[in-house]
Order: C-alpha cells, then sequence, then structure tokens
C-alpha cells in the first residue's frame, strides 16, 4: 500500500485490510462516470401532461369553500413539523389569530404525502417527533412508521388549536405586501385574499416531485405514478403492504434512493414481476427496529428529548459525547473517530492528516456496508452492482433489514444502468441498454425538486416593499439575515433551509427555529412592533458568512457521485442544498441564535 491515506492510517497506526488510497480513487472514478452536463437540468417539473401526477389521492375529490378576505394576525403557510412547531410555539408565546394553510387534505406535511408502503423515520423517532414530551407522548418503536408520525402530527394539531382555523386543500399562489396597511395579503387557488400581520413560510423541502427527463416517458400507456402519490387504488393495500392489487402486475420501479429502499421490500414481496432500474446504489446498513421497552420509558426524566436530540446532534456534528444515547448507524463512524481521537498515535497528526483519518474511517464503515450487501444477495453480480462506492453523507444513507434479501426473490430483477440512467420508454417498456423490459406499471422513486430556486419549489412568488420580488431578489441564491428574514419583506419569517444550520436530524433544527420566531414575536407584541425587518447591511453581512462557511464542507461534496446533495455533482454556493445552508453546521448556528436572543438588542433589525 502507497500513498497519502496508507501513509497516514500507519502514522496514527490504523491497520487496514483494504487500499485506502485505492479505493478513494475508485470513489471519483464512480463520481466522474456519473456526472452528467445537463446537471440539474436533467430533470423535468411535474406539469402539463404529467400534472394527474401530482393529484392529491388521499382527498374526496369535490372539495369547494367560500372564498375568505379577512384578517388574522399570523399565517404560516405548510402544515408538516415546520408549520406545526411554529404553531405550537406561537401559541404558548400566547398568540390567539392563527391560520394554518396547506395544500394537503390535513397536517404532516412529508407524512401527509409520503404514505408509500414501508414509510418509517429513517431517524430515531424518540428525537424525530416533535414535542413528545410535550404531549406526553413516546413513540411505539424506535423507527416509527409513517402512520404513527401522521398521527402524532395531527396530535400537535390537536393539542396546539391549529385546526380551528386551518384551510386544507388550499395552495397559496402569491403574497404580496401592503405597505399603506403593514399587511401580507395572502391568495391562494381558492380564490382567498387573507390579510396578515405576520406570515411565516415553511414551505417545505423535498415537497414537490420531479420526474426523470427519460427519452420516450410520454408515450408510455400504462399505469405510472410518483411514490410520494402512492395509488393505493392500484397497488392494494397501505402504508403496512398488503398491495393485493400487484399480483398480476409487472412493475418497473425507476430510483434506488431512500424512498424506494423502503418500498421495493413490499413491492417485491406482492408484484408478479419487480424490475428496479437503478443508476446509483444506495448505501444500505442494518436497521435494528424495535418496540420500544416501557420501563425505559418510565425511566424517562423531564427534559430527556431535548437532551437526546442534542447528544446525536453533537455526536454527528463530530463532536463528542461520553454516551451515544441513540446509538445507531448514523453516530457509527464519529464513535469510531472519537474512539481514535482518544488514542495516543491521533495526538501527533495535523489538521489536515486527521480530516484523511475521518476519511478512513468513513471507507471503513463503507467497507462494511459493502460488505453486507455480499453477505445478503446471493448472486454475486448482484451484490455487486448493489455496493455503494462514495462516502457515507454523500448521499441519504439508508438502513433497512429486507431491502437487500429482496433481490434474492425469483421475481425481482435488478437493473443496474451501470450509472447512466434508463435509456429510453416505450409505449409498453422500459429500456437499458437496448434491452427492453415490457411493464404494466412504472413507479417513479425520482425524488423532489431541488436546485432550483426557492420560489419554483415554494410554487408562489412573494412580492415586498416596492414591488420587489422574492424569485428576481434570490435569483441566484438566498440572501437573508440568520436565515429567517430578507430586507424588503418585513414581518415575513422564512423557516427551512434559508441559510440556517441543517442537522441530519431536521426536526431539531425546525424546533431552534420555531423557537427562535416565537422570541421575536413575543418581543413584538410586549412593545408593541408593527414591523420587524433585516437591515440591508446584517443581511449582506450574513450573506458573506454564509459562503466563507460553505467551503467547509466543499471539497467533500465536489468528490461525491452526483445527486441532490451537491445539485448533481456541481456544486454551486447557491444552489446544492448543503452550500445554501450555514456551512459551520449546526450547533455553531443555534450558539449564534442563543447569543443573539441573549444580548436582547434586537441587532440587524430594523424594528418599527
Ligand atoms: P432521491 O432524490 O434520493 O432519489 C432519486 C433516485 O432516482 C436516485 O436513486 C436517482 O439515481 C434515481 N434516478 C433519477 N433519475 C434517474 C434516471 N434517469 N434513471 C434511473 N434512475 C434515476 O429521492 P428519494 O425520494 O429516494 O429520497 C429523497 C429524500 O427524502 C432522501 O434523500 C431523504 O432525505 C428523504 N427521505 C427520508 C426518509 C426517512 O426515513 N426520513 C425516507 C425516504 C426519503 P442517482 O442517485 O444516480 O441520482
Amino acid at each position: 500500500m502507497s500513498g497519502i491515506l496508507s501513509e497516514v492510517a500507519k502514522k496514527a497506526g490504523v491497520a487496514l485490510s483494504f487500499d485506502p488510497d485505492v479505493l478513494k480513487a475508485k470513489y471519483l472514478y464512480e463520481r466522474d462516470r456519473r456526472v452528467r452536463e445537463d446537471g440539474n437540468d436533467q430533470y423535468q417539473e411535474i406539469k402539463g401532461e404529467f400534472a394527474g401526477l401530482a393529484e392529491d389521492h388521499y382527498v374526496d375529490p369535490g372539495f369547494t369553500r367560500e372564498p375568505l378576505f379577512d384578517e388574522v394576525e399570523f399565517i404560516v403557510i405548510g402544515g408538516g413539523f415546520g408549520g406545526l412547531l411554529a404553531g405550537a410555539r406561537l401559541r404558548e408565546a400566547g398568540v390567539k389569530s392563527l391560520r394554518m394553510i396547506d395544500l394537503g387534505g390535513d397536517f404532516g406535511g412529508t407524512w401527509y404525502w409520503n404514505r408509500y408502503p414501508g414509510a418509517q423515520c429513517d431517524i430515531e423517532s424518540y428525537i424525530y417527533l416533535p414535542l413528545l414530551e410535550e404531549l406526553n407522548y413516546v413513540p411505539s418503536e424506535k423507527y416509527s412508521h409513517a402512520p404513527e408520525i401522521m398521527a402524532h402530527s395531527q396530535a400537535i394539531g390537536r393539542k396546539y388549536d391549529l385546526y380551528d382555523d386551518a384551510l386544507f386543500q388550499t395552495e397559496v399562489t402569491g403574497m404580496e405586501w401592503d405597505e399603506n396597511a403593514s399587511r401580507w395579503i395572502v391568495s391562494t387557488n381558492r380564490g382567498d385574499r387573507m390579510k396578515a400581520r405576520y406570515v411565516i413560510l415553511s414551505n417545505g423541502f423535498l415537497t414537490k416531485p420531479k420526474l426523470p427527463g427519460i427519452a420516450g416517458i410520454e408515450n408510455f400507456k400504462g399505469h405510472t405514478f410518483h411514490t410520494s402519490r402512492w395509488d393505493f387504488d392500484y397497488t392494494g393495500g397501505n402504508s403496512d403492504g398488503n398491495l393485493t392489487g400487484l399480483r398480476d402486475k409487472r412493475v418497473a420501479i425507476i430510483g434506488t434512493g431512500a424512498t424506494a429502499v423502503q418500498c421495493i421490500p413490499h413491492l417485491g414481496e406482492w408484484a408478479k414481476e419487480l424490475f428496479v432500474f437503478q443508476r446509483t446504489p444506495s448505501s444500505v446498513d442494518t436497521r435494528n427496529n424495535r418496540p420500544t421497552d416501557p420501563e425505559w420509558v418510565k425511566s424517562l426524566e423531564p427534559g430527556w428529548q431535548k437532551n437526546r436530540m442534542e447528544n446525536f446532534n453533537i455526536l454527528v456534528t463530530g463532536g463528542f459525547q461520553e454516551m451515544d444515547l441513540v446509538g445507531d448507524g448514523w453516530t457509527e463512524v464519529f464513535r469510531k473517530l472519537n474512539g481514535r481521537e482518544m488514542q495516543q498515535q491521533f495526538v501527533g497528526l495535523t489538521g489536515r492528516e486527521k480530516g484523511m483519518l475521518g476519511e478512513i474511517a468513513d471507507q471503513e464503515k463503507m467497507e462494511g456496508i459493502r460488505a453486507r450487501a455480499a453477505a445478503v444477495v446471493k448472486d454475486q453480480q448482484v451484490a455487486e452492482a448493489l455496493k455503494a462506492y462514495y462516502r457515507q453523507f454523500c448521499k441519504r444513507p439508508c438502513f433497512h433489514d429486507e431491502y437487500l434479501d429482496t433481490y434474492n426473490r425469483p421475481n425481482v430483477t435488478l437493473v443496474d444502468t451501470n450509472g447512466r440512467g434508463v435509456e429510453r420508454v416505450t409505449e409498453n417498456a422500459v429500456v437499458v441498454g437496448g434491452k427492453e423490459y415490457a411493464v404494466d406499471c412504472i413507479i417513479f422513486a425520482t425524488g423532489f425538486e431541488v436546485g432550483t430556486t426557492y420560489t419554483s419549489q415554494a410554487g408562489y412568488d412573494v412580492i415586498g416593499r416596492d414591488n420587489i420580488k422574492l424569485s428576481k431578489k434570490w435569483a441566484d441564491g438566498f440572501s437573508t439575515f440568520h436565515g429567517f428574514f430578507s430586507n424588503g419583506f418585513p414581518n415575513c419569517f422564512f423557516m427551512g433551509m434559508t441559510q440556517s444550520g441543517l442537522t441530519a436530524n431536521y426536526p431539531h433544527a425546525l424546533n431552534e427555529q420555531a423557537n427562535h420566531v416565537a422570541h421575536l414575536v413575543k418581543y413584538a407584541r410586549a412593545n408593541n412592533v408593527t414591523c420587524i425587518e433585516a437591515t440591508r447591511e446584517a443581511e449582506a453581512e450574513w450573506v458573506e458568512t454564509c459562503k466563507a462557511k460553505a467551503r467547509t464542507g466543499a471539497t467533500y461534496f465536489a468528490e461525491c457521485t452526483p445527486g441532490y446533495y451537491n445539485n448533481e455533482g456541481k456544486p454551486s454556493p447557491g444552489r446544492s442544498f448543503i452550500t445554501a445552508t450555514y456551512g459551520g453546521g449546526p450547533i455553531e448556528f443555534f450558539d449564534i441564535l442563543k447569543k443573539w436572543r441573549e444580548d436582547g438588542g434586537m441587532k440587524g433589525l430594523d424594528i418599527s
């Protein structure tokens, strides 16, 4: 073994059963052969002849209501975890006049739409489901399935009276600022023009399903649907499986990301034939789900959820904790690194060498995951095609105990496209490498719009002071102060990914954001404030900070196989969602917010 990584391993006294430099070269090869000239433009929006693929199957058709022209203090756009947390924290702050708006027929957001068979949270439910202590609830298993998460969302809605004035099946079509009245006017597809003093935009992320730009896809005459709009009328069954409608069907699924990994075992169980079209394999580690132990629940002390969330967050951002409370595949790489940091050899290494040791720990972890594919899948050619050659956090890591075994079924075929993707779709078949796979149904597990503009993903524009459009202002990327405010858009709070600290446990970030918004609202109400707006200077400074911090992870993602994490292999400061967030990480970010609140001076905001 020779090469820089091998040298570092030797220096640190780490014995390896593989050559880390050869492996790194393989990772780069796998990346290079997947990067496409058209990058993110390879995908197409679901509209026009495909519009039906975005329809809501979970509501009764024909819903109508009278349009609203009234006024409320707060409008929260989005009824997912972000909106629910904002609503909960605002209620706690004493806000009575609060209207939630969502396109779906209920609360739940991601969990309203993603009901596909096998849908389950991939982060431990005790830290993922928000407001557990507030609702005095402990999930029934370590990794909750979608129905439990949806039910919990509804329970939050009930507990905080968020249903009272909620508007479901309502799509916001625009927002404009009325300078004279100091109010927002929110328009919807139901003809509403409602006024609000404050609007919170929690539109969510990974909400707008997208289609691959595969030649001929419009010609397919069989049945099609996207995983986030699962057609149970066609497949039969529900989130738990039991897809009896597929017993006589030849089914194609395109995509092998985190969604596909969860539904493929059910498709394999029920379809007459299943063809899985893979461009890049996911890394699939063990899940080890288990029912919640009632004795453990009895032992929980007040504050347990916050502690557990923080413990996880510190570990997955490379910090040290005496105990790993969650103890799963997310924290394992970091445990290994922490263990090494404790060793004497680590002391003599430079910062760069320590970074390389981190890379080696990642390689070791991924070697384990690849070995698992080889151990579970009987046909070694298929097993090899299922091995992920990239660093663990280049793509969403997956955890599943039945996924790999599904490829041992005689009715399941993995069609590996060698990194190139599906070639063509005909009237009745999916084509790869010139071979036609005749199918009755194509399921698109091809993910969601990312890397396009904020307003494209939200589905509406925001017109602020002096007719400034958010689409124009953010055309080349976000421009905010602390992620929440943008100059020219007073009393408008952004929640989500906008230049904010991101963590693998996304609801944790949303909770911090909701608390911050509630803090501002309490201040505004106590001080008779009519307008809160970021100053140009504070915003410019934050944008520069974000740009500088974005460089931290730039090399990591530049070396990754393409995907939505790195703008399809073309990382750009404004667009790839990782670089659009605060690169200093969540701990630093939450700390910045905390200190800012404690300072009490509302620095960076124009308050009138
Ligand atoms: P992804 O964007 O992760 O996956 C899309 C898949 O479609 C990829 O495998 C992609 O391949 C493939 N694809 C795209 N175009 C083509 C093509 N032309 N031919 C063949 N394959 C193609 O979407 P998902 O819905 O799987 O997941 C989105 C995100 O949702 C996850 O990353 C995760 O954050 C979240 N999620 C969370 C879950 C949870 O438990 N909390 C569960 C499920 C999802 P390639 O990789 O080569 O681009």
